[in-house]
This record gives structure tokens, C-alpha cells and sequence, in this order.
């Protein structure tokens, strides 16, 4: 059996990457979304265990000291986090992992997982990008911040394997899709089991 991939999303807040993962999840089986913890509020309609595992900064904490993150950041002065656990059982069954996580998780996890995916998500103009921070129903400084976080996190898309441009979600997903598949498909990637791994 292959091992699975680990597909990374990286983009600015407001450039659709939650929406690119439902629908990239709908249409692939052989793929599982990483939801991350973190101590931020949850927004209207984000629920427990679904967007985020929501935690305080204690629990949080306790579970950086007992090792159960494959990485975590500091991430708009909230804590967030990939559990370890899940994703490593995933990739041993042989499903690709997608997760939504920012330019330094990225990094991290690609130093531990060097066969890692990193896809960056380009929004189709900053103007774009405003509108929809905008358009949430967060505090204007926490909008302020995000859009001031994003002018690095954009800067960070040269140092990733892939960038998509959202301009036009469905083509963008199934961009993406693409992607993990041709990726999957990498001779190194190859079942060391499969009849044709021993001619190597
Ligand atoms: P938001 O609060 O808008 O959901 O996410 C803020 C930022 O944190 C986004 O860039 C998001 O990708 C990132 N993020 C979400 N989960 C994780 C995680 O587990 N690890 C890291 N490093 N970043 C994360």
C-alpha cells in the first residue's frame, strides 16, 4: 500500500482556502481534512471539532508539553495546532491529509514530512482579499491585523511548491486536485511491495 500525502493549504485569511478544502473534500475519497486546535473564539456557526477543536490556552498548552502536535504556531497571538495522532494514522492507511494551516506550520511540518505538499492561494487581487475580510463579522482590529499579517504570509508563496490562483473557485479545486494526484503518482511514492519496486 502507498502511503498517503499530505497536502498543505496555505493563504492569507479571506482567500477562500476553508471553502477550497469542503469542496476538494467532496469530491475526493481518498482524502481527510486535519482539523486543527486552537484558542481562538469560535466565529458564528463554527462548531466544535468540525471547524476547530476549540481549547483554552491552558489545554492548549498542556498539549504542546505532552508532544500531541505535529506542529504549532502563533498565529494572530492565538495558538493553533496540527494533532500529531490523527494525521499520522491517516497517511499509514494509505489517505492523503489536507490541512489549511499558515506559512510557518508549513514549514515546519515540511523540515519533519519532506515529501509534504505545499500549496499556496493566491487571492485574485488585494482589493478581493479586503472586501472579504471585510465582509466578516469580526472586530475591525482583528480584520486590521489580518490584513497586516497577510503582506508576509504573501511574500512566503515563492518558498512553496505550488500556487493557485483563486479567480475561479471550481477551476482552482480542481487545480488543486491535480496536483495530489500527480503528486500520489511520484515513482518515489511507489508501493515498496508492488512487484515493480523490487526491479529498482
Ligand atoms: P483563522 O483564524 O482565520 O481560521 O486562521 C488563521 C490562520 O491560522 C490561517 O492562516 C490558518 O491557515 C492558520 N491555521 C489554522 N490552523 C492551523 C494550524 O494547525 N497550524 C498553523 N500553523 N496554522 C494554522
Amino acid at each position: 500500500m502507498r502511503k498517503g500525502a499530505l497536502l498543505i493549504i496555505s493563504a492569507p485569511s479571506g482567500a477562500g482556502k476553508t471553502t477550497i478544502c469542503r469542496k476538494l473534500l467532496a469530491r475526493r475519497k481518498d482524502l481527510r481534512y486535519s482539523t486543527s486546535c486552537t484558542t481562538r473564539a469560535p466565529r458564528p456557526g463554527e462548531k466544535d471539532g468540525k471547524a476547530y477543536f476549540f481549547l483554552s490556552r491552558e489545554e492548549f498548552k498542556r498539549k504542546i508539553r505532552r508532544g500531541e502536535f505535529l506542529e504549532w504556531a502563533l498565529v494572530h497571538d492565538e495558538y493553533y495546532g496540527t494533532p500529531l495522532r490523527f494525521v499520522e494514522d491517516q497517511l499509514a492507511r494509505g489517505l492523503n491529509v489536507v490541512m489549511a494551516i499558515d506559512v510557518q506550520g508549513a514549514l515546519a511540518i515540511r523540515r519533519k514530512h519532506p515529501a509534504a505538499i505545499l500549496t499556496f492561494v493566491l487571492p485574485p487581487s488585494l482589493d478581493a482579499l479586503k472586501s472579504r475580510l471585510a465582509r466578516r463579522r469580526e472586530a475591525q482590529e482583528s480584520v486590521a491585523k489580518r490584513l497586516a499579517n497577510s503582506r508576509g504570509e504573501l511574500a512566503a508563496a515563492k518558498d512553496y511548491d505550488y500556487v493557485v490562483v483563486n479567480d475561479d473557485l471550481a477551476r482552482a479545486v480542481s487545480q488543486i486536485s491535480c496536483i495530489l494526484t500527480a503528486e500520489s503518482l511520484r515513482a518515489s511514492r511507489l508501493d515498496p511491495s508492488h512487484p515493480v519496486a523490487a526491479l529498482a
